[in-house]
């Protein structure tokens, strides 16, 4: 009697494992905005490529005339880059032929082969010419589910926590590489949150998993 309580509790734990398991992957994407940015991008892309995670990175035109390395190591170890404007300014209150301009210039500076998929106006502002411009184009609009607000408060322990009190799988993660505590709260992040069953995927990887079609012009700000 004993022996076939035992044999059927064993069978469950190895029919029922796997399918917990499956069931438990949450997925996030941790997205960074205003690079390349030097010494910081290459901190951070070291610390990625250490722990195995993925990330997107929102390029600005003018940044990437200063740092065109970093931004094609970016590609070259499997992260995502999209556009962040060429100049930073607003482009809520730029016209067509300004939008058109800003992503012309900006795809013109980026590494050979990588073709992005997503805008994020700086401030994450639109307007109605923001969205056409960038349908034109063939780019989503990517905003984002979670922001500690990195570049204002520079704790990299506070980001951090801001950051797990809020995640839920599906999340969007707004940060910056643009100073030592974003890379240190980003690599904490991705530390803290694997050992809690996440995996660190590019945007466009989660809008996969999730089933989710990137279409040109549309605002994305999680994927559920
Ligand atoms: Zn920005």
């Amino acid at each position: 009697m004993f022996l076939k309580r035992l044999l059927c509790l064993l069978l469950c734990v190895f029919l029922v494992s796997p399918v917990c398991a499956a069931e438990q992957t949450k997925y996030v994407a941790l997205t960074f905005d205003d690079g390349p940015s030097g010494r910081f991008t290459r901190a951070l892309l070291d610390g990625l490529k250490d722990r195995g995670a993925k990330a997107t990175f929102l390029l600005c035109g003018y940044r990437l005339k200063d740092y065109p390395r970093e931004a094609k190591r970016i590609c070259a170890e499997g992260h995502e880059i999209g556009l962040h404007g060429y100049s930073h300014g607003c482009m809520a209150k730029m016209c067509q032929e300004e939008l058109e301009r800003e992503i012309a210039d900006t795809l013109a500076l980026l590494p050979e082969g990588c073709r992005p998929a997503f805008l994020r106006p700086p401030g994450g502002k639109y307007s109605k010419e923001v969205l056409d411009a960038a349908e034109q184009a063939d780019l989503g609009v990517l905003g984002w589910s979670v922001d500690p607000r990195d570049w204002a408060t520079h704790d990299a322990s506070g980001i951090r926590r801001q950051v797990l009190e809020q995640v839920r799988s599906g999340d969007v993660i707004l940060l910056h590489d643009m100073s030592d505590s974003s890379v240190e709260a980003a690599l904490a992040i991705v530390d803290a949150l694997k050992l809690q069953g996440y995996e660190f995927v590019t945007v466009t990887e989660l809008a996969r998993l999730t089933g989710q079609a990137i279409e040109p012009g549309k605002v994305y700000m999680r994927f559920s």
